[in-house]
């Protein structure tokens, strides 16, 4: 059991991490430092907003922070207001007053069980793992831990390439869009916008900025222009036939064969939604199954369906945007951004659609890059993963997704698990795949938690 445990990361998936290790009966008292990094601990980005345009895309029955309890959100909204439902999608604002209150409960728990917990609002900067031990530094602070936990969540976005110095210089091509929303006043309105990518990051900031800007337009442009699918409005009965698909699949581990037996489930099924969902619990097991090359194969044909298919709108965000589109205020490019210049009046795109063979130019007031989850340590700012990279204490994993590990979090180096440093969340979605929502992250705070604590 290591009884001096570092979490570092104040998002949602340190906060279930910490809220799993307090709840457990132990022997002896533990001492666990929470670095939160700033911010208010629990919420991290996804849980942040403060808008009600932006809602879960998980169902609230779904949502608990316990996997042994995972109605536990929905519980807890019950006792606000017994008219909501476990088929609903609430407001993610209301997700982090969970996050925070479960956060809270156990923090004041832990008290009366004796165990000794800092809650230290900074980033730890650099960190050195060894086979006993891992020494954390912040600040002027060193301290030595049994074991720490990596729950940084995503990255940091970068620039596009093609994004010219003087049109990033401008202010006008945004590249983090959270911040930009929760600051956003109508009085800074811009009327001509192009937003970069289509995926649920894309459909947030499209809502909130059509709310607060009336007059703007919009310009959404991806690879294929297609918004991401939606949830039926009620949940559907599982697939009866998912042992058998999953089995098949675990049987043939290539993309072109998974591809047809999902083809073939989904007539059965009646909606292709209870065949795509039913592969959730698998999704790891599945991963990794496949070859490097088929990863690969994957990653480079596949992804974007899956993406698109896997991470739904929820009916209502669906509706709200259909309706911009009405409206005359969203049109959706297919295509390629090659790069962006500033001009004397704003910021130029040049443009390829797809399956033309000459660009054409979009000219914006504003552009605001929604590209989604970075997961990429190779290139990141982040002071800390950069240490632990150029140190060569940890390394990217083969696709660029996130850190190197083995399928239960220990961090590699040289091919080798690190006993004591391991990685929750995101950073694990080249070894995981499907490793940035609730469901998984619980699931993997258990698992962890269990690994911390073994005698
Ligand atoms: C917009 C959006 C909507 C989403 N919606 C859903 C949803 O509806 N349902 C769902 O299940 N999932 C959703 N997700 C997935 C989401 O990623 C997870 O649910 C969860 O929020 C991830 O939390 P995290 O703690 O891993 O990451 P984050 O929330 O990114 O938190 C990471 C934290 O680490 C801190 N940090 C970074 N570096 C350091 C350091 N060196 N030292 C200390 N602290 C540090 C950061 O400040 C941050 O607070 C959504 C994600 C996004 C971005």
């Amino acid at each position: 059991m290591f009884r001096r445990v570092a979490i570092i990361g104040g998002g949602a998936a340190g906060a279930t991490l910490l809220s799993e290790l307090l709840e457990r009966p132990v022997s002896q008292p533990l001492h666990l430092d929470w670095y939160t990094g700033g911010g208010v601990p629990g919420r991290g980005v996804a849980y942040g907003t403060r808008s009600s345009l932006h809602l879960l895309n998980v169902r609230a029955a779904s949502m608990g922070m316990f996997a042994n309890r995972p109605g536990g959100f929905l519980e807890y909204m019950q006792k606000i207001d017994p008219a909501i439902s476990g088929t609903d999608f609430l407001p993610r604002s209301w997700y982090g007053d969970y996050l925070e209150a479960q956060t809270a409960t156990a923090l004041a728990r832990a008290k009366d069980k004796g165990h000794d917990v800092r809650v230290v609002p900074y980033e730890v900067e650099a960190a050195v793992p060894e086979n006993d031990g891992v020494t954390l530094f912040q600040g002027e602070s060193q301290t030595r831990v049994d074991a720490a936990v990596l729950a940084l969540g995503a990255l940091e976005p970068r620039p596009l390439s093609g994004v010219s110095d003087d049109a990033l210089a401008s202010g006008r091509y945004v590249i983090k869009p959270w911040p930009m929303l929760a600051e956003v006043k109508p009085d800074t309105q811009a009327h001509n916008v192009i937003v970069i990518g289509l995926g649920l990051t894309a459909v947030d900031v499209l809502l909130e900025l059509a709310s607060k800007w009336p007059n703007a337009r919009f310009t959404a442009i991806s690879r294929h222009g297609l918004l991401p699918e939606v949830h039926q409005a009620n949940a559907a009965m599982p697939f009866e036939d998912s042992d058998e698909l999953v089995e098949a699949m675990r049987d043939a581990p290539d993309i072109r064969t998974w591809m047809h037996l999902l083809r073939d489930a989904i007539p059965r099924a009646n909606d292709w939604r209870r065949v795509i969902d039913c592969l959730r619990p698998h999704t790891a097991m599945l991963w990794g199954q496949l070859s490097h090359a088929e990863r690969l194969r994957f990653l480079r044909h596949t992804r974007w369906a899956w993406e698109r298919a896997r991470h739904r709108m929820a009916p209502q965000i669906a509706q709200s945007v259909h309706a911009l589109e009405r409206e005359g205020r969203l049109r959706r490019l297919p295509g390629h951004m090659h790069n962006v210049v500033l001009t004397d009046n704003g910021l130029r795109m040049t443009f390829l659609p797809k399956g033309d063979k000459t660009e054409v130019t979009l000219d914006a007031d504003m552009i605001i890059q929604s590209t989604g989850l970075e997961t990429d340590v190779r290139r990141t700012q982040h002071t800390l993963l950069q240490q632990l990279m150029t140190n060569g204490h940890i390394r990217s994993d083969p696709f660029g997704l996130g850190v190197d590990a083995t399928t239960d979090g220990h961090l590699l180096h040289d091919g080798k698990p690190w006993p004591r440093l391991f990685a929750i969340g995101s950073l694990l979605r080249g070894t995981l795949w499907e490793s940035t929502a609730m469901p998984e992250i619980r699931q993997q705070a258990r698992q962890l938690t269990d690994r911390l604590l073994a005698d």
